[in-house]
């Protein structure tokens, strides 16, 4: 899952940064108002958290209208030095989903991505089913057919991102976009190269169907056939 940062004080970015990247997930970070406004257009985030007071933009919300305008649904946490009532309110009202008062836990925050990118009918599960794998996002534990499987971080990012799309074909530039951030290397057969490892591990070693498919000419697609 991918994640676009909004935030100017360098020191904050980064400590939320390394955490997030810790749990797995990709995260970009623009450190002024304008940049974040010209990534959360065009790149396709599946959350974005954005501070408020942001240089290069009066009100860190204009950037959480524009992408409301755009018709992009991707869930947004505001970060606000503003407690008040007014306040949350106005963020709610201009289409943030959740916000966060600063100072905050890391704790908090990362409880409160974790719940934003739950789709509605996983609310009250943190396990990603399909068939005989499942896929904790609270204690990032995988198995199949109840054997533990111990995957890379990139693997583990990789295999949440198609469960979370089971029987849908993905191409590898989405594969891309959702697992890998801006700065990443990747090369031509990454996409390819990750699937291999996956396919080693929640495939390879157990008897009866396989999970994972090569769409030909088009990418991959993880359920049952
Ligand atoms: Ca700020």
């Amino acid at each position: 899952m991918r994640i676009l940062l909004v935030e100017d004080e360098h020191k904050i970015a980064r400590a939320i940064q390394r955490g997030l990247q810790q749990d797995q997930y990709a995260v970009d970070v623009a450190y002024d108002g304008k940049e974040g406004l010209g990534l959360a257009l065009t790149e396709p985030y599946d959350l974005i958290i954005l501070d408020r007071m942001l240089p290069g933009i009066d009100d860190g919300l204009q950037i959480c209208a524009a992408v409301r305008k755009k018709g992009l649904h991707m869930p947004v946490l505001l970060l606000t030095a503003k407690d008040q009532v007014q306040e949350r309110v106005r963020g709610l009202d201009q289409g943030a989903d959740d916000y966060l008062v600063k100072p905050f836990a890391f704790e908090e925050l990362l409880a409160r991505v974790r719940a934003l990118l739950r789709r509605p009918e996983q609310q009250l599960e943190s396990v990603l089913q399909i068939e005989d794998l499942s896929l904790n996002t609270t204690t990032f534990e995988v198995r199949r057919q109840n054997k533990p499987l111990s995957l890379s971080s990139k693997e583990y990012a990789l295999l949440e991102y198609l469960m979370r799309n089971p029987n849908r074909t993905l191409s590898k530039d989405a594969i891309i976009s959702h697992v890998w951030d801006y700065d990443a290397d990747i090369l031509p057969n990454t996409v390819e190269v990750y699937i291999g490892y996956l396919r080693n591990k929640i495939d390879k070693p157990f008897a009866g169907k396989p999970l994972i498919h090569t769409v030909r000419g088009f990418g991959y697609k993880l359920g049952i056939q």
